[in-house]
């Protein structure tokens, strides 16, 4: 269990993070979504340690990151946002000069470490001569050396390209089969595509915590008809609907006063009995990337 707790950063009068707070349970996969400067980068610097917040505090499995620095570092993996290599080294001597710096002795954990992450074919390649995506790969080997429980990735897709990319959220899923895993990226789709949930940061504060399965919206139906019919006398003798409008041609949107799952009986009912055709009816799902604009929308108003 990842507790952070009115965690803060401050750069002189700037509140890069402000009292954000949130726990991650064992297994989860959470993406940290936020415009560039959002706080991003700080939150995951200040969980693995390696940047002393200012106010708040983070708990690994009930431990102090900042009181038990040795303990609580060798449960954790970082990719940092610009990860240094040494790239006149092999893969394979990179990834054992990381083991000995991390005091991991057992070469077999780096053998674990490069077929994880697919570097078998590269293992004695300098690493100066690889692709980004492989240099990529190379961090997160070197990130879950000591097979950590919690993995920290800051923007693990960036720059790679939409193969690479696929490749990369494989690699994730799999590397979450045993361990918490945080994720940052600007990319909404990884995000709906291998997390649980989503953090988005505004201007260094917390703005949505949220459950996928949640992502949707709690006053809207979609209702899916035939094109070119007027159901408006239909529903506006329905009290549970507020109000409708047609979005597409037959596919309306109704905004609902109450249960969603009652008012989709009754509308259903209604329809019937007006002979019109039901093709879908259910809640409206909202978009990740919607969430995302509505967050940072409010912004400026603020
Ligand atoms: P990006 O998506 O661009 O990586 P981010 O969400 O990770 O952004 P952070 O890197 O956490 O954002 O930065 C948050 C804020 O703190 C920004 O305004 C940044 O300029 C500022 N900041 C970060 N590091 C420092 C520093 N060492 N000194 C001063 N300001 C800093």
């Amino acid at each position: 269990m990842l507790e952070a707790t009115s965690l803060s950063r401050n750069y002189g009068v700037l509140k890069a993070v402000d009292k954000v707070s949130f726990s991650v349970k064992p297994g989860e996969i959470v993406g940290l979504l936020g415009h560039n400067g959002a706080g991003k980068s700080t939150i995951m610097k200040m969980i693995t340690g390696f940047l002393e917040p200012s106010g708040g505090r983070v708990l690994i499995d009930g431990e102090d990151v900042l009181e038990r620095p040795e303990k609580v570092r060798a449960k954790i993996g970082y990719l940092p946002e610009s990860p240094p290599l040494y790239t006149e080294l092999s893969v394979m001597d990179y990834l054992c000069f990381s083991a000995r710096m991390r005091g991991c002795m057992d070469e077999s954990l780096v053998l674990d470490a490069i077929r994880a992450t697919n570097l078998q074919s590269k293992a004695l390649e300098q690493i100066r001569t690889l692709s980004r995506g492989f240099k990529q790969r190379v961090s997160v080997a070197q990130a879950i050396l000591s097979r950590p429980k919690f993995l920290i990735l800051d923007e693990p897709s960036n720059g790679l390209d939409p193969e690479q990319n696929q490749e990369m959220r494989a690699l994730i899923q799999k590397l979450a089969e045993e361990a918490t895993v945080i994720l940052s990226t600007h990319v909404m789709q990884e995000v709906s595509a291998i997390c649980d949930r989503v953090l988005i940061m505004r201007s260094g504060q917390l703005a949505v915590d949220k459950k996928l399965t949640e992502l949707s919206d709690s006053k809207i139906i979609k209702l899916n008809t035939c094109e070119n019919l007027s159901i408006g006398e239909t529903l506006k003798n329905l009290d549970t609907v507020l109000d409708y409008k047609e979005m597409a041609p037959g596919s309306w949107d109704l905004n609902i006063n109450g249960n969603l799952n009652i008012a989709a009986a009754e509308v259903v009912e209604a329809m019937v009995a007006s002979r019109f055709p039901v093709h879908a009816i259910g809640p409206k799902k909202l978009e990740l990337e919607t969430l995302f604009h509505h967050t940072n929308e409010s912004e400026g108003s603020q």
